[in-house]
Formats: C-alpha cells, structure tokens, sequence
C-alpha cells in the first residue's frame, strides 16, 4: 500500500484494509460511466466492524439498535472513503469514493460495485455460506466500502478459499432457509422476500436482518 495510505488508515483505526487490481471482467461489472472504467486499475478496500455487543443484542430479526447502528457504520465508511479519494487525488491519481450502502439498478438490485467481490479479491476475508465475507478476526460483521482508482500496486493479495469447514450455524439461524451447504447455492429471493417481511412488521425503514452475521461470531 502506499505510505499515505497506510498512514491514513492507521489515523482512522481502520484495522482491515487491501487492494486487489481490476480485471476487464471485473471492469465489465462497474455501473460507471466507461470514459471513467478504462482509466481505473485497482480496487481500495476497507472494512470497519459492526459491535458484537449490538449484533449480540439481535433476537428474532432487525431491531432499533442495529438499525441506527447500520446507519453509523454506512456513514463512517463514507466519510472515509471520501478523505481517501482525496489524498488519492492529492497524490495525483483518479480515485472513486464507492457508497458504502446504495443500490442503483433496483431491478437487478445491484450497486456500482460489489465490495464482498473486491473484499474477497483483495484478501480480507473468504465467501461463507451465508453469503457474507468471514473474516478470521471480525468474523461476518464487517462492514465494507471502496474506493477505485488508476493507482497500479506492485503485489497482489493471497485470495482465501472457503474456511466454513463442518460450521453450519447460520444454516439453523436463517429464517428464510436461505443458507445452503456452499455460497453459490444462497436463495437471494428467499433471503429479499424474508427481509421485507420482518422490516414491515418491526417497522425497521431499512432492509436489514442480521440473524446470520449473529450465528457466525464466536462468543465467549
Ligand atoms: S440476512 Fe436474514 S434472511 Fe437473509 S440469509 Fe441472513 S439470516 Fe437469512
Ligand atoms: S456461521 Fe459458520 S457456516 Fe455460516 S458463514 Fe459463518 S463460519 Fe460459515
């Protein structure tokens, strides 16, 4: 990482960070403008953890707290990424700060980019079955934001293969049945449609739930 980077990440605590470069694959898949895609090389990525306490405190579905908790956190990755395109830009390279939490095709419910995708490209964690980064740390509840941009990095970060191994506690936690035995297999619909159900009947003004990113901590 470069040193203004590291020293920006390190002022503002942010303990899980990588990048990873873009392939035209994944250069395909970014809902920018293209006059912009083609100067771009590599991905930023950052994650700051949700508290276990406030995940811990979740029952049967999303409540008030995680729900103010979720907004901080999307907020915080903003305000961040925002001061690292700065500095990016400083430095003399294009830098795009990503929104933490923004879907812009509704239809196909996709952002401008995936920042599990890039998570997991830069190494920061692997794909669970519940469909979320684990982190060896900070397990499920990182919350992930990124920022592109035409900086070229010299190495290239390990990508973790699936660590789930016989753990099959968010299996039993989901509402919707949701979870299967590999990634791939995650019912997207199922998880959406569950979601909606709960949000409406706790009046949560967000699509949230939490129970799978609970199931994956490891309390003590
Ligand atoms: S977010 Fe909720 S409904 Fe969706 S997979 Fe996780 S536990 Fe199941
Ligand atoms: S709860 Fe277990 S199976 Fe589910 S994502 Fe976490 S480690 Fe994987």
């Amino acid at each position: 990482m470069l040193k203004p980077i590291d020293d920006f990440f390190q002022k503002h605590n942010i303990k899980v960070y990588g990048h990873c470069s873009l392939s035209n694959s994944d250069k395909e898949k970014i809902l920018l403008s293209r006059d912009i895609v083609n100067l771009l090389n590599s991905a930023i990525v950052f994650g700051i953890p949700l508290s276990g306490s406030v995940i811990m405190n979740l029952e049967d579905g999303p409540d008030l707290l995680y729900l103010h908790h979720y907004r901080q956190a999307n907020y915080l990755l903003d305000r961040i990424s925002f001061g690292l395109a700065t500095i990016a830009e400083d430095c003399g390279y294009m830098a795009v700060p990503i929104p933490a939490s923004q879907i812009v095709d509704w239809k196909n419910q996709r952002a401008y980019v995936s920042h599990k995708h890039f998570a997991l490209l830069s190494g920061l964690g692997w794909f669970g079955r519940n469909n979320l980064i684990v982190n060896s740390v900070y397990r499920s509840r990182l919350r992930f934001a990124t920022v592109l941009t035409s900086i070229r990095f010299e190495t290239e970060p390990k990508i973790l293969g699936f660590h789930c191994g016989s753990c099959r506690k968010c299996i039993e936690m989901c509402p919707a049945g949701a979870i299967t035995e590999t990634p791939e297999g995650f019912n997207h619909i199922a998880c959406f449609e569950k979601i909606k159900e709960l949000t409406r009947q706790k009046n949560i003004s967000q699509y949230i739930c939490g129970m799978c990113i609970k199931a994956c901590e490891k309390w003590e």
